[in-house]
């Protein structure tokens, strides 16, 4: 289905929780997030039924996201349930790769098609200080997973942040001389947490392109921009929200956990979708994406929406 600016939405980004095992300083506050009673968040079912119903609109792809999706009880059944759906082209999945170690294999089984793992330091003390929580080596324990489960294309998604992890620009690059996996360069967005932080935290994702001059343009997929080192066997993507506003191109809407569709990850725009079922269900979703908003307003006045990433899904 296309929306009121034509574009064609054939992408759905449904969060399944809205917890996390780590504590990310650009996403959650230290203290964690208000445990909502199980009865406020989508059921597996639900997760299924609004799947069906988008595949129903048009979408071909849906990626689970959170929060971390692999805390989510019934992951797996939500998995299952999504990949049987006829018309439904690619299921994936975004992570922090912690307990891929364990999952890996049965998201696999479960008909996951692909893996997004965030890991925004190689270093193992900026890796624990950026997430507060979380172990460097768990999440590359996870990525090895994923690879012996059959999870070849990898994406691995690194948050840009000036001043943090912007001196290791060259090693992530690096990492695609030998492994076929997609280094995603993304540009901070002042959203929650880091919406005060300080300018020269936002740095654009050309920095990327200046610290590795070898890099050569790729054909585009989507919103990433994609470049690659001649020869080598993987490749960067860079995702410029702030920089080279990608809003004619978009093709996703966004379902938090607790069932509200967002036509637009950053407009406070929400429809409640919970308690409809069949063509009432189609219908909110038809309503949404014709409202979906022709651009978003991060550089001019900040995200126009008042939850944080980990309530939406990245
Ligand atoms: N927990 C999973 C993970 O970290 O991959 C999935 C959810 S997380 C919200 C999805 C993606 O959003 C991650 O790659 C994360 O780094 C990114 N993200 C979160 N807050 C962000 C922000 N303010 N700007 C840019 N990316 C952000
Ligand atoms: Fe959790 Fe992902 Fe947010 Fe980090 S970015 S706190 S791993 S939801």
């Amino acid at each position: 289905m296309t929306d009121g600016c034509g574009r064609t939405i054939r992408y759905l980004r449904l969060s399944v929780t809205d917890l996390c095992n780590y504590r990310c300083r650009y996403c959650m506050p230290e203290a964690g997030v208000f445990k909502r009673p199980h009865r406020e968040i989508l059921s597996v079912e639900e997760c299924v039924e609004i799947g069906q119903a988008a595949v129903n609109c048009g979408v071909k792809k849906i990626r689970l996201t959170g929060g971390e999706p692999l805390v989510r009880g019934g992951i797996l059944d939500i998995c299952r349930g999504l990949s049987s759906i006829d018309g439904l082209e690619e299921l994936c999945l975004t992570t922090n790769g912690s307990l891929l170690p364990e999952l890996a294999a049965p998201l696999r089984d479960a008909g996951v098609d692909r893996l997004n793992v965030s890991v925004d330091s190689l270093r193992p003390e900026r890796f624990s200080h950026i997430t507060r929580r979380g172990c460097l080596d768990d999440a590359l324990a996870g990525i090895t997973a994923a690879e012996r489960a059959g999870f070849a294309k990898l994406k691995c998604n690194v948050v840009l942040m000036g001043g943090i992890n912007d001196d290791e620009i060259v090693d992530f690059v690096a990492l695609t001389e030998r492994k076929p996996w997609e280094i995603r360069f993304i540009e901070l967005m002042p959203m929650g947490e880091c919406a005060q932080w300080e300018k020269s935290r936002f740095i654009p994702a050309e920095t990327v392109l200046k610290k590795v001059p070898a890099l050569r343009p790729l054909k585009s997929s989507g919103t990433a921009a994609r470049y690659g080192v001649p020869g080598w066997a993987g490749t960067v993507g860079l995702i410029r929200p702030m920089s080279h506003r990608f809003c004619g191109l978009c093709d996703r809407i966004r379902v938090t956990a607790d069932g509200k569709l967002k036509p637009c990850l950053h407009s406070d725009a929400e429809l409640p979708l919970r308690g409809l079922h069949g063509s009432e269900l189609e219908g909110a979703i038809r309503r949404g994406i014709a409202q979906k908003p022709e651009r978003h307003h991060l550089t001019e006045g900040g995200s126009d929406t008042l939850r944080n990433m980990n309530e939406i899904g990245g």
